[in-house]
C-alpha cells in the first residue's frame, strides 16, 4: 500500500513516519510513503501558496492552484479510471475510527491532504476530496500530525507490517471491545501481584479471563462501544451481571 501525503512540510511527515514500525515497514517494502511538497507546485514566482480570504477574516488560506497541481502529480500516476481515495484531514471531518482505518487499509493507494493556516480554498476541496476526516474535536495548526496519525493506524493493519499478526486482532476496538490489562515480569511489583490465572498455564481459562476483563474495562471506560460489541450468550450474561452491580452500587450511593 502506498500513502501519498500532500503537505507544506514534507520533512515533518517523513521524519515522523520513518522511525519505528512504519519506518521499518517502508524499508522492508511492505508499505511506501511519499510526501509531496505542495509548494513545489505553485506558479507564484515568489513561491507563495497562500493568500487572504475573500470577504475578510482572520488568517490566510491555501490557494487552489498549488494544491490541485500537487494532487494531479500523484493522480496522474494512476490508471485513468482508477478510483482515488483522497482524504482531507480537517477538524470539520468525520471522527477517525478503527473501522475507518480498516476501510482505508483495503486501498492500494491513499492520498492525504494536509491543510495549514486557516485551511484550503473550498473549490479545490470540492474537486478532489472523497473523505473529510478529523482526528478529534480540537484544532491543530496543520494537518501533518493528523495525517501521520492516520498513516500509522492504517499501516499497522497492512498484512505483515506488524510482526505478530495476532496483536491487531486482540487490540482495543477489535469487536468493539477495549483490550484487557496486561502484565510482564516481575511477578510482584510494588507489592502488586500479577493475576494468578495468567500464571496458571491454562490457556482456555486465560482467554476467558481476558474476555471478561475486556468487557469490564469497556463498560468502565467506553460503555458506548458495548452497544455494537460481539458477545457470546455467556459474555452477555457476564455484562448483565456487571450492569446489575453498577446499578446496585449507584442505588447505595443515592441512599447515603
Ligand atoms: N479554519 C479551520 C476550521 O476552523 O475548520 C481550521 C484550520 S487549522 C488551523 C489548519 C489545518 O490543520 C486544517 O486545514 C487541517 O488540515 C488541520 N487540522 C486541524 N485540526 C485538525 C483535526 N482535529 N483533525 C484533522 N486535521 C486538523
Amino acid at each position: 500500500m502506498k500513502f501519498h501525503v500532500l503537505t507544506l512540510f514534507p520533512d515533518m511527515v517523513m521524519q515522523g513516519l520513518m522511525t519505528s514500525i512504519t519506518g521499518r515497514a517502508v524499508q522492508q517494502k511492505k508499505i511506501d510513503i511519499d510526501a509531496v511538497n505542495i509548494r513545489d507546485y505553485t506558479q507564484d514566482k515568489h513561491g507563495r501558496v497562500d493568500d487572504y480570504p475573500y470577504g475578510g477574516g482572520a488568517g490566510m488560506l491555501m490557494q487552489a492552484q498549488p494544491v490541485y497541481d500537487a494532487y494531479r502529480s500523484v493522480a496522474d500516476q494512476f490508471p485513468e479510471n482508477a478510483k482515488k481515495r483522497v482524504v482531507y484531514v480537517t477538524p470539520q471531518g468525520t471522527p477517525f475510527t478503527q473501522q475507518m482505518a480498516q476501510d482505508f487499509a483495503r486501498q492500494d493507494d491513499l492520498i492525504l491532504l494536509c491543510g495549514h493556516y486557516e485551511g484550503i480554498d473550498e473549490r479545490v476541496l470540492e474537486e478532489i476530496v472523497t473523505d473529510y476526516v478529523s482526528i478529534g474535536d480540537y484544532v491543530l495548526t496543520g494537518g501533518e500530525l493528523a495525517s501521520m496519525v492516520i498513516v500509522d493506524a492504517v499501516a499497522r493493519l497492512v498484512p505483515d507490517v506488524l510482526n505478530n499478526e495476532q496483536s491487531a486482532e486482540t487490540e482495543s476496538f477489535h469487536g468493539n471491545l477495549l483490550e484487557y490489562p496486561q502484565y510482564s515480569r516481575p511477578e510482584v511489583w510494588h507489592e502488586k501481584a500479577v493475576p494468578e490465572v495468567l500464571l496458571s498455564g491454562n490457556q482456555k481459562k486465560i482467554e476467558s479471563w481476558r474476555r471478561e476483563q475486556s468487557i469490564r474495562r469497556t463498560l468502565e471506560r467506553r460503555p458506548d462501544l458495548l452497544e455494537d460489541a460481539s458477545l457470546t450468550l455467556k459474555e452477555q450474561k457476564f455484562l448483565d451481571s456487571l450492569l446489575k452491580e453498577q446499578g446496585e452500587s449507584r442505588l447505595k450511593e443515592l441512599e447515603q
